[in-house]
């Protein structure tokens, strides 16, 4: 077998920024022009492969150790043998390709028992996976809205769902991060213009950490009768009792609810949760889910099998809390308190300047710990910061290590 951290090459040098950038230069010669214009910008990025070792332990191209604080396997699944095992066990009696898409042959009985357990889960009468998050999103908001519909977007929503909603050809408003006063005014100005009217916010913002205040957002929805979309991709198993997410938080009843499975249940995929009715359109109309292959069983198969370590284990969702109570104390001794929750699992910390925070980073790395460098598009301009994500698999002296390192480096 090849070996495929040795065989990656290295990151190409960055372009002069003189290069042309006219029509008439090449196509290498324009790209070009573009990377070295993010280059300048302290925003060019570049694939570094990583092998899991065990638990939060990684290791780079390079034979060094690096601890994860950057991926968002928040139970600490993403290295757990058990998923694996089930997954093993499917691709040794049926290899791994689903074979077509699942309305066409790559249905399978692994896909339902999935469904059937991610609906139980999140309290809905049904539920329908996607490929990814991404694919979730671009697939379902534009089999919901259409050019008669008005979608209302939180300014910090995630770029799937900014996707999503663009492709869908609605009426997009946006208003200021979890500004509910401002979204009610909205709701009021444009009443009965529109068909439908949906508000699609995250239960858990994936770089500032804080949560939508469900409560008060199911109530002002009714009040308008519009309808919610809430993408919980960074609380489905994390938030609520036995990790049912961010409706069950709040103790409310939302529309249609997105949850991925590549981040706290340590898999990959995505599904969307409702109603019986809600499911069946998308399976109908949604684009990303009519006309792609269907999601490798065996994969189907080890998530169930997270969800079932998740159930069984709940100190798993105790410990990622009492990790990121840990770093944000920590964090707040050093006069850099993190913004959100006191004991929220996304921990972020400021810096500001894109090549300031990329620095904190490289320094971080050097120190063995690994940590986001969010920068642009990601967030928004000047937004760029550290983000350090909380999981079940750090122990104390983990973090503690990671805050020394973030004192002589910040
Ligand atoms: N929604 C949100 C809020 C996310 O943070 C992400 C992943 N970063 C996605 C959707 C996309 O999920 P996936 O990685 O499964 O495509």
């Amino acid at each position: 077998m090849p070996d495929l951290a040795a065989s990656v090459s290295p990151a190409p040098s960055p372009a002069p920024a003189t290069l042309d950038a006219s029509p008439d230069a090449s196509l290498d010669v324009q790209l070009s022009h573009e990377l070295a214009t993010l280059d300048d910008a302290g925003l060019r990025r570049r694939l570094r492969p990583l092998t899991r070792v065990a638990g939060a332990e990684l290791r780079a191209a390079d034979g060094v150790t690096l601890l994860d604080f950057a991926s968002n396997d928040y139970l600490g699944l993403a290295a757990d043998p058990r998923p694996a095992a089930a997954a093993a066990e499917l691709l040794a009696r049926e290899g791994l390709g689903a074979g077509a898409a699942r309305l066409i042959s790559g249905d399978h009985p692994a896909h339902h028992a999935l469904e059937e357990a991610l609906a139980a889960l999140k309290g809905t009468p049904r539920a329908l996976l996607f490929s990814s998050g991404w694919a979730a999103n671009a697939g379902a908001l534009p089999a919901l809205a259409g050019r008669e519909d008005a979608i209302y977007a939180d300014a910090l929503n995630h770029a799937s769902l900014i996707d999503g909603a663009r492709l869908s050809r609605a009426t997009v408003r946006v208003f200021p991060h979890g500004d509910l006063a401002a979204l009610d005014g909205m709701l009021h100005e444009d009443a009965s213009r529109f068909r439908r009217r949906w508000i699609v916010v995250e239960g858990v913002y994936s770089m500032d950490g804080d949560l939508c205040p469900l409560d008060a957002l199911v109530a002002i929805a009714r009040a308008h009768g519009a309808f919610t979309y809430v993408d919980d991709a960074h609380a489905t198993g994390v938030l609520g009792p036995d990790g049912r997410g961010s409706a069950a938080h709040w103790g409310v009843t939302v529309d249609v609810t997105v949850g991925t499975l590549g981040k706290a249940l340590g898999t990959a995929g995505a599904f969307v949760a409702g109603s019986a009715a809600l499911c069946d359109l998308l399976l109908h109309r949604a684009r990303s889910f009519v006309f792609t292959t269907g999601t490798p069983p065996a994969l189907a198969a080890a998530t169930l099998h997270a969800l079932a370590v998740a159930h069984d284990e709940p100190w798993r969702r105790t410990r990622v809390r009492a990790v990121a109570a840990r770093l944000r104390a920590g964090l707040a001794a050093m006069g850099r308190p993190a913004p959100g929750a006191p004991d929220g699992h996304v921990v972020p910390v400021p810096v500001g300047d894109p090549r300031a925070t990329l620095a904190v980073g490289e320094a971080l790395r050097a120190r063995g710990y690994l940590v986001g460098a969010i920068r642009p598009p990601t967030v928004p301009p000047g937004g760029s910061r550290l983000r350090v994500s909380a999981s079940a698999a750090h122990t104390d002296a983990q973090v503690d290590g990671l805050l020394a390192a973030l004192a002589e480096t910040l």
